[in-house]
């Protein structure tokens, strides 16, 4: 089979890179670099069956030859990525949807969008089930990244409505793991990293605020399953074990051993107070569930910004 990857040389893109390989398929990466970097993908250049696109997305794409899979992963997705970079955010999202959802009409390929718990907003309903529509603040700092996601969603069911195209949508919530931008602003990589310089811990708010945090090997493996479904509406997939920022903190100060302390900053506009998937359908559809516990998941994570700090 082959396999097209958008936003590939990113964190979560740069590992299905790798499972994709894993199960023979041949790999085509797409990617501007706008927040990924070639050094997630450095260890697959000598691959055969490897291949490196360097392409923003937002404009059209012709690809030589037959596709089987587009995954479309390309999209800033830390909050202060995207608010750096709001208008390619906007543009990835719905330019660069229409693109690939063109390509793969054109190859009669299967289609799996990345989408995310965002589109959920500052949530109504807790824990959130795909029938929810969400609470989304359409014009505050976040819409850039919820807005283009709802509407790539709404893009996605028209290809698969009215060009029959067999598409499939994963609404993905908190993932981390290996890859991950020290620098890109999220919790889990701005936390590791200021425990592993011996500085204060930001934590925003009072940290009341919740997240359920999914090891990406986990998302990996439902991603690869739902691609191959007859399932067509968006599908949860994370980790339904919710913890407060504080508490996370709190846990991270534990398994490095720093004695840095923890500083309170103030939240950032419209940042969601709860977040937790409910993951039933994935369940029943896919088999699925997070294999890899927190603890286990964050001393991987932990080992791997070791050495960027150090390095
Ligand atoms: P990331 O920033 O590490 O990866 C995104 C990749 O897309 C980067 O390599 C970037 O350079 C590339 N990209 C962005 N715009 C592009 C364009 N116009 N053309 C080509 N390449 C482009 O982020 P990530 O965490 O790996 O997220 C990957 C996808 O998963 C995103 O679509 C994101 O919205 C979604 N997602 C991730 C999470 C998470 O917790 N990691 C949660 C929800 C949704
Ligand atoms: N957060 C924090 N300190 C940081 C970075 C983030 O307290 O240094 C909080 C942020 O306000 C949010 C949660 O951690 O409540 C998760 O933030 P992240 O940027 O990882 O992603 P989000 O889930 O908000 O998209």
């Amino acid at each position: 089979m082959r396999t097209l990857i958008t936003g590939g040389a990113g964190f979560v893109g740069s590992h299905l890179c790798d499972r994709f390989l894993g199960e023979g398929h041949e790999v085509l990466c797409v990617d501007n670099f706008i927040t990924g970097n070639l050094g997630n993908c450095e260890h697959m250049r000598g691959n055969p069956s490897f291949q490196f696109i360097r392409h923003d997305i937002s404009h059209p794409i012709e690809i030589d030859g037959p596709l089987d899979n587009i995954l479309h992963f390309a999209s800033p997705a830390s909050p202060v990525d995207y608010l750096r970079h709001p208008i390619p955010t906007l543009k990835v999202g719905s330019l660069g949807t229409h693109n690939t959802l063109g390509l793969a009409k054109a190859k009669k390929a299967r289609y799996l969008l990345a989408s995310t718990s965002e589109v959920y907003g500052d949530p109504e309903q807790h824990p959130q089930r795909e029938d929810y529509w969400g609470h989304v603040n359409p014009i505050g700092i976040r819409g850039v990244y919820d807005e283009a996601k709802r509407f790539a969603e709404a893009m996605t069911m028209s290809y698969h409505r009215y060009h029959s195209v067999d598409t499939h949508i994963v609404r993905i919530f908190n993932t981390y793991g290996e890859r991950m931008r020290l620098d890109d602003g999220r919790v889990v990589p701005n936390l590791m990293g200021q425990a592993l310089r011996g500085e204060p811990l930001t934590v925003y708010g009072d940290g009341s605020q919740t997240r359920s945090f999914c090891y990406v090997a986990d998302l990996v493996d439902g991603i690869y399953r739902l691609l191959f479904t007859e399932f067509h509406e968006p599908v949860n997939l994370g980790n339904p074990n919710e913890v407060s920022i504080l508490e996370f903190a709190k846990e991270i100060l534990e398994l490095s051993g720093s004695k840095s302390r923890i500083e309170f900053k103030p939240l950032p506009q419209d940042d969601p107070k709860v977040r937790r998937p409910d993951i039933t359908r994935a369940r029943r559809l896919l088999g699925w569930e997070p294999k890899i516990e927190r603890r286990e998941g964050m001393k991987r994570t932990m080992e791997y910004f070791k050495n960027k700090v150090n390095g």
